[in-house]
Protein backbone atom coordinates (compact mmCIF):
# COMPACT_ATOMS: atom_id res chain seq x y z
CA UNK A 1 0.00 0.00 0.00
CA UNK A 2 1.51 3.28 -0.18
CA UNK A 3 1.01 7.06 1.05
CA UNK A 4 -2.20 7.49 -1.72
CA UNK A 5 -4.86 5.33 0.17
CA UNK A 6 -3.29 7.17 3.55
CA UNK A 7 -5.92 9.34 5.29
CA UNK A 8 -5.11 11.62 7.83
CA UNK A 9 -7.75 12.21 10.55
CA UNK A 10 -8.18 15.10 13.55
CA UNK A 11 -10.69 14.19 15.47
CA UNK A 12 -12.54 11.34 17.55
CA UNK A 13 -15.70 11.39 15.13
CA UNK A 14 -13.17 11.16 11.72
CA UNK A 15 -11.81 8.48 13.42
CA UNK A 16 -14.62 6.26 14.30
CA UNK A 17 -16.25 7.11 10.86
CA UNK A 18 -12.81 6.46 8.97
CA UNK A 19 -12.73 3.10 10.95
CA UNK A 20 -16.11 2.19 10.71
CA UNK A 21 -16.21 -1.77 9.23
CA UNK A 22 -12.72 -2.19 9.65
CA UNK A 23 -12.00 -5.77 10.59
CA UNK A 24 -8.89 -6.45 12.66
CA UNK A 25 -7.57 -3.27 13.74
CA UNK A 26 -3.84 -2.36 14.75
CA UNK A 27 -2.72 0.90 16.89
CA UNK A 28 0.85 2.24 16.35
CA UNK A 29 0.86 4.81 18.79
CA UNK A 30 3.63 7.94 17.87
CA UNK A 31 4.76 10.85 19.03
CA UNK A 32 5.83 11.88 14.83
CA UNK A 33 8.86 12.97 13.27
CA UNK A 34 8.34 9.00 12.47
CA UNK A 35 11.64 6.62 11.07
CA UNK A 36 12.45 3.44 9.79
CA UNK A 37 11.87 2.01 13.73
CA UNK A 38 8.32 3.74 13.46
CA UNK A 39 7.77 2.04 10.23
CA UNK A 40 9.20 -1.38 11.34
CA UNK A 41 5.88 -1.15 14.02
CA UNK A 42 3.60 -0.41 10.72
CA UNK A 43 4.83 -2.68 8.79
CA UNK A 44 4.13 -5.60 11.51
CA UNK A 45 0.41 -4.00 12.34
CA UNK A 46 0.22 -4.00 8.45
CA UNK A 47 0.94 -8.03 8.02
CA UNK A 48 -1.53 -8.42 10.99
CA UNK A 49 -4.16 -6.32 10.71
CA UNK A 50 -6.99 -5.18 8.49
CA UNK A 51 -6.93 -1.73 9.48
CA UNK A 52 -3.88 0.54 10.79
CA UNK A 53 -3.62 3.62 12.66
CA UNK A 54 -1.14 6.05 13.29
CA UNK A 55 -1.18 7.89 16.17
CA UNK A 56 1.02 11.06 15.67
CA UNK A 57 0.77 13.23 18.74
CA UNK A 58 3.17 15.14 21.23
CA UNK A 59 1.83 14.15 24.25
CA UNK A 60 2.64 17.14 26.71
CA UNK A 61 1.45 15.10 29.74
CA UNK A 62 4.81 12.93 29.04
CA UNK A 63 7.07 15.77 28.74
CA UNK A 64 8.80 17.10 32.32
CA UNK A 65 8.79 20.75 33.10
CA UNK A 66 12.78 21.31 32.01
CA UNK A 67 11.98 18.59 28.85
CA UNK A 68 11.99 19.28 25.34
CA UNK A 69 8.63 19.52 24.79
CA UNK A 70 9.09 23.10 23.13
CA UNK A 71 11.85 21.62 20.53
CA UNK A 72 10.47 18.06 19.77
CA UNK A 73 10.63 17.39 16.25
CA UNK A 74 7.55 17.79 13.93
CA UNK A 75 7.09 17.20 10.41
CA UNK A 76 3.67 16.04 9.63
CA UNK A 77 4.73 15.48 5.58
CA UNK A 78 7.55 13.28 6.87
CA UNK A 79 5.25 11.40 8.82
CA UNK A 80 2.36 11.35 5.96
CA UNK A 81 5.74 9.61 3.66
CA UNK A 82 6.23 6.98 6.50
CA UNK A 83 3.36 5.97 7.61
CA UNK A 84 2.34 5.78 4.01
CA UNK A 85 5.04 3.95 2.84
CA UNK A 86 4.68 1.37 5.42
CA UNK A 87 1.38 0.76 4.96
CA UNK A 88 -0.74 2.78 7.48
CA UNK A 89 -4.66 3.44 6.64
CA UNK A 90 -5.04 6.48 8.98
CA UNK A 91 -3.22 8.52 10.36
CA UNK A 92 -4.81 10.14 13.49
CA UNK A 93 -2.94 13.86 14.52
CA UNK A 94 -5.64 15.54 17.44
CA UNK A 95 -4.68 18.89 18.52
CA UNK A 96 -3.79 19.21 22.26
CA UNK A 97 -7.25 20.43 22.76
CA UNK A 98 -8.92 17.39 21.62
CA UNK A 99 -6.87 15.51 23.83
CA UNK A 100 -6.90 17.43 26.79
CA UNK A 101 -10.11 19.78 26.51
CA UNK A 102 -10.67 22.46 29.34
CA UNK A 103 -11.57 20.78 32.37
CA UNK A 104 -9.70 17.64 31.82
CA UNK A 105 -8.92 16.08 35.10
CA UNK A 106 -7.78 12.40 35.15
CA UNK A 107 -4.52 10.73 35.23
CA UNK A 108 -4.08 6.97 34.84
CA UNK A 109 -1.06 5.88 37.38
CA UNK A 110 0.60 2.49 36.97
CA UNK A 111 2.74 1.35 39.77
CA UNK A 112 5.53 -0.78 39.99
CA UNK A 113 7.56 -1.23 36.75
CA UNK A 114 7.06 2.25 36.46
CA UNK A 115 8.95 3.39 39.30
CA UNK A 116 12.94 2.80 39.34
CA UNK A 117 14.93 3.66 36.19
CA UNK A 118 13.51 5.95 34.09
CA UNK A 119 10.26 6.78 36.69
CA UNK A 120 12.41 8.02 39.02
CA UNK A 121 14.70 10.61 36.14
CA UNK A 122 11.40 11.90 34.85
CA UNK A 123 8.94 12.32 37.55
CA UNK A 124 5.23 11.95 36.26
CA UNK A 125 6.35 10.45 32.40
CA UNK A 126 4.63 7.47 32.64
CA UNK A 127 1.74 8.84 34.30
CA UNK A 128 1.70 10.71 30.90
CA UNK A 129 2.40 7.88 28.51
CA UNK A 130 -0.41 5.32 30.48
CA UNK A 131 -3.01 8.31 30.12
CA UNK A 132 -2.49 9.18 26.46
CA UNK A 133 -2.24 5.60 25.80
CA UNK A 134 -5.60 4.46 27.50
CA UNK A 135 -7.18 7.35 25.31
CA UNK A 136 -5.74 6.17 22.61
CA UNK A 137 -7.03 2.76 22.98
CA UNK A 138 -10.83 3.47 24.21
CA UNK A 139 -10.40 6.12 21.01
CA UNK A 140 -9.33 3.78 18.56
CA UNK A 141 -10.59 0.04 19.61
CA UNK A 142 -7.64 -1.53 18.93
CA UNK A 143 -7.16 -5.22 18.14
CA UNK A 144 -3.18 -4.89 18.83
CA UNK A 145 -1.47 -2.24 19.42
CA UNK A 146 1.99 -1.90 18.67
CA UNK A 147 5.27 -0.29 20.62
CA UNK A 148 9.10 -0.72 20.65
CA UNK A 149 11.65 -2.31 22.68
CA UNK A 150 13.60 0.70 22.56
CA UNK A 151 11.29 2.39 25.42
CA UNK A 152 11.79 -1.62 26.64
CA UNK A 153 10.20 -0.24 30.39
CA UNK A 154 7.62 1.87 28.51
CA UNK A 155 6.21 -1.39 27.08
CA UNK A 156 6.49 -3.24 30.66
CA UNK A 157 4.27 0.16 31.91
CA UNK A 158 1.79 -0.50 29.23
CA UNK A 159 1.75 -4.24 29.51
CA UNK A 160 0.95 -3.77 33.41
CA UNK A 161 -1.50 -1.51 32.28
CA UNK A 162 -3.61 -3.68 30.12
CA UNK A 163 -3.28 -5.99 32.49
CA UNK A 164 -4.34 -4.57 35.39
CA UNK A 165 -7.22 -2.55 34.14
CA UNK A 166 -8.30 -5.43 31.81
CA UNK A 167 -7.86 -3.38 28.49
CA UNK A 168 -9.21 -5.61 25.71
CA UNK A 169 -5.69 -5.16 23.16
CA UNK A 170 -3.06 -7.14 22.83
CA UNK A 171 0.12 -5.58 22.98
CA UNK A 172 3.05 -6.82 20.25
CA UNK A 173 6.14 -5.41 21.32
CA UNK A 174 8.51 -4.88 17.78
CA UNK A 175 12.27 -5.32 17.98
CA UNK A 176 14.61 -2.18 17.72
CA UNK A 177 15.93 -0.92 14.86
CA UNK A 178 19.63 0.34 14.54
CA UNK A 179 21.72 2.00 12.42
CA UNK A 180 24.43 0.27 10.99
CA UNK A 181 26.90 1.78 13.73
CA UNK A 182 24.58 0.34 16.03
CA UNK A 183 23.37 3.63 17.33
CA UNK A 184 18.99 3.09 17.98
CA UNK A 185 16.75 4.80 15.78
CA UNK A 186 15.37 7.67 17.34
CA UNK A 187 13.70 10.97 16.79
CA UNK A 188 15.97 12.74 19.00
CA UNK A 189 19.02 11.97 17.11
CA UNK A 190 17.86 15.13 15.04
CA UNK A 191 19.51 17.16 18.02
CA UNK A 192 22.59 15.89 17.00
CA UNK A 193 24.96 16.20 13.83
CA UNK A 194 26.51 13.20 12.43
CA UNK A 195 29.77 13.53 14.01
CA UNK A 196 27.63 13.22 17.23
CA UNK A 197 25.38 10.45 16.50
CA UNK A 198 29.08 9.28 15.68
CA UNK A 199 29.99 9.58 19.51
CA UNK A 200 26.82 8.21 20.96
CA UNK A 201 27.02 4.59 19.45
CA UNK A 202 29.29 3.98 23.06
CA UNK A 203 25.79 3.44 24.28
CA UNK A 204 24.90 0.65 22.23
CA UNK A 205 28.71 -0.43 22.52
CA UNK A 206 28.09 -0.46 26.18
CA UNK A 207 25.13 -2.86 26.12
CA UNK A 208 27.19 -5.36 24.06
CA UNK A 209 29.96 -5.40 26.26
CA UNK A 210 27.60 -6.16 29.17
CA UNK A 211 26.21 -9.22 26.88
CA UNK A 212 29.72 -10.34 26.04
CA UNK A 213 30.53 -10.38 29.85
CA UNK A 214 27.27 -12.70 30.16
CA UNK A 215 28.11 -14.74 27.19
CA UNK A 216 31.91 -15.25 29.38
CA UNK A 217 30.34 -16.52 32.48
CA UNK A 218 29.33 -13.41 33.96
CA UNK A 219 26.32 -13.32 36.16
CA UNK A 220 26.82 -10.95 39.23
CA UNK A 221 25.59 -7.32 38.33
CA UNK A 222 27.92 -5.30 39.52
CA UNK A 223 30.95 -7.09 37.48
CA UNK A 224 28.44 -7.36 34.50
CA UNK A 225 27.68 -3.48 34.80
CA UNK A 226 31.82 -2.77 35.25
CA UNK A 227 32.20 -4.24 31.80
CA UNK A 228 29.74 -1.28 30.13
CA UNK A 229 31.00 1.76 32.80
CA UNK A 230 34.33 0.66 31.14
CA UNK A 231 33.29 1.25 27.78
CA UNK A 232 31.10 4.82 28.62
CA UNK A 233 34.11 6.31 31.16
CA UNK A 234 35.74 6.34 27.41
CA UNK A 235 34.31 9.50 26.32
CA UNK A 236 33.67 12.05 28.85
CA UNK A 237 31.01 13.38 26.62
CA UNK A 238 28.43 10.37 28.26
CA UNK A 239 26.62 12.09 31.16
CA UNK A 240 25.62 8.74 32.51
CA UNK A 241 22.07 8.61 34.62
CA UNK A 242 21.69 4.40 35.04
CA UNK A 243 23.26 1.46 33.38
CA UNK A 244 21.64 -1.44 34.88
CA UNK A 245 20.63 -5.39 34.32
CA UNK A 246 17.06 -5.82 35.69
CA UNK A 247 14.58 -8.90 35.58
CA UNK A 248 11.24 -8.33 34.05
CA UNK A 249 9.74 -6.19 36.74
CA UNK A 250 12.92 -3.78 36.31
CA UNK A 251 14.31 -5.14 39.25
CA UNK A 252 18.16 -5.20 40.00
CA UNK A 253 19.02 -8.03 41.42
CA UNK A 254 22.80 -9.01 42.93
CA UNK A 255 23.14 -11.82 40.44
CA UNK A 256 21.47 -11.74 37.11
CA UNK A 257 19.49 -14.84 35.96
CA UNK A 258 19.05 -16.94 33.02
CA UNK A 259 15.79 -15.44 32.38
CA UNK A 260 14.81 -13.92 28.19
CA UNK A 261 13.70 -10.73 30.02
CA UNK A 262 16.53 -10.12 32.03
CA UNK A 263 17.85 -6.83 30.01
CA UNK A 264 20.22 -4.13 29.97
CA UNK A 265 19.39 -0.57 29.77
CA UNK A 266 20.68 2.48 29.67
CA UNK A 267 20.25 6.02 30.04
CA UNK A 268 22.66 9.01 29.32
CA UNK A 269 23.12 12.39 28.39
CA UNK A 270 25.23 13.39 25.66
CA UNK A 271 25.40 16.92 23.84
CA UNK A 272 22.47 17.66 25.51
CA UNK A 273 20.24 15.13 24.91
CA UNK A 274 18.57 12.34 26.99
CA UNK A 275 19.61 8.88 24.93
CA UNK A 276 18.08 5.64 26.08
CA UNK A 277 18.73 1.99 25.03
CA UNK A 278 18.35 -1.11 25.89
CA UNK A 279 19.21 -5.15 24.77
CA UNK A 280 18.83 -8.49 26.17
CA UNK A 281 21.32 -10.02 28.38
CA UNK A 282 21.38 -13.10 26.37
CA UNK A 283 20.71 -12.11 22.63
CA UNK A 284 20.10 -15.76 21.89
CA UNK A 285 17.33 -16.14 24.10
CA UNK A 286 17.96 -18.35 27.40
CA UNK A 287 21.50 -19.71 28.01
CA UNK A 288 19.99 -22.44 30.17
P1 LIG B 1 8.02 7.72 19.91
O1 LIG B 1 7.53 8.39 18.68
O2 LIG B 1 9.46 7.97 20.22
O3 LIG B 1 7.10 7.93 21.10
O4 LIG B 1 7.94 6.17 19.60
C1 LIG B 1 6.75 5.57 19.16
C2 LIG B 1 6.92 4.07 19.19
O5 LIG B 1 7.98 3.71 18.31
C3 LIG B 1 7.28 3.54 20.57
O6 LIG B 1 6.58 2.32 20.79
C4 LIG B 1 8.76 3.33 20.46
O7 LIG B 1 9.25 2.34 21.33
C5 LIG B 1 8.90 2.91 19.02
N1 LIG B 1 10.26 3.13 18.55
C6 LIG B 1 10.99 4.27 18.63
N2 LIG B 1 12.24 4.08 18.14
C7 LIG B 1 12.30 2.78 17.74
C8 LIG B 1 13.33 1.98 17.15
N3 LIG B 1 14.55 2.43 16.90
N4 LIG B 1 13.02 0.68 16.89
C9 LIG B 1 11.79 0.17 17.17
N5 LIG B 1 10.79 0.89 17.72
C10 LIG B 1 11.04 2.18 17.99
Amino acid sequence: MTSVTLRVVETPAELRQGLSGAGRVGLVPTMGYLHEGHAALIRRARAECDAVVVSVFVNPRQFGANEDLGRYPRDLERDLHVAGEAGADLLFHPDVETMYPPGYASTVSVGGVSEPLEGTSRPGHFDGVATVVLKLFNLVQPHQAYFGEKDWQQLAVVRRMVRDLNVPVEIVGVPTVREASGLALSSRNAYLTPEQRGRAVILSRALRAVQEAAAAGGRDTASLRQAGLNVLTQDPEVDLDYLTVVDGDMHERGRVENDPMTRVLVAARMFGVRLIDNLPLWPEGDPA
